[in-house]
């Protein structure tokens, strides 16, 4: 059938691929014919390109899988905050989104930020910083109401007032 075509055209034009990515079947055409063909595709991508048929090769892009920030809720559930996957878009007018770029979504408004390598480190430096804010919140909130163990977080109280 048509897969067995297509292993036997790549076997014969043994392409090279650059590192970081890998051959997969895409796809490509109108619904009433479409074509396998063999693009390159970034080892982070989880695109299935041959189930997601693009009408030109032009139309396919290639994103890894999403991770989400969520926030526990009152009632058990979780509040989505926001979003972050990787991508790459070959063809993209942007030059930011033709190289391998992080895409960082506000859940709320579906607002994002493309990010270079060195824009997602200092994301990744912001995140740590409110991480460990967060943290000494959530010990802060800690505090025994009656006020008799206050020594204990006199660090985060210095300013309050022992009561
Ligand atoms: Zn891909």
């Amino acid at each position: 059938m048509a897969n067995h075509a297509i292993s036997a055209s790549m076997d014969a034009a043994s392409p090279i691929v650059k590192p970081g990515f890998r051959l997969v079947p895409a796809t490509i055409g109108r619904p009433e014919a479409p074509r396998r063909v063999w693009i390159e595709c970034p080892t982070f991508c989880t695109v299935n390109h041959a189930a997601d048929r693009q009408i030109a090769v032009e139309d396919v892009w290639h994103s890894g899988d999403m991770t989400s920030l969520e926030v526990p809720a009152a009632d058990g559930n979780v509040e989505l905050l926001a979003l972050a996957r990787m991508g790459l878009d070959d063809y993209s007018t942007d030059p930011a989104v033709r190289a391998p770029h992080l895409f960082v979504e506000d859940a709320g408004t579906g607002e994002g930020a493309y990010l270079d390598a060195d824009a997602a480190e200092q994301f990744a430096d912001n995140l740590v910083a409110f991480a460990a804010k967060v943290r000494e919140m959530a010990r802060a909130c800690r505090i025994p109401k009656t006020g008799v163990t206050l020594a204990k977080v006199t660090p985060l109280h210095t300013r309050g007032g022992a009561a």
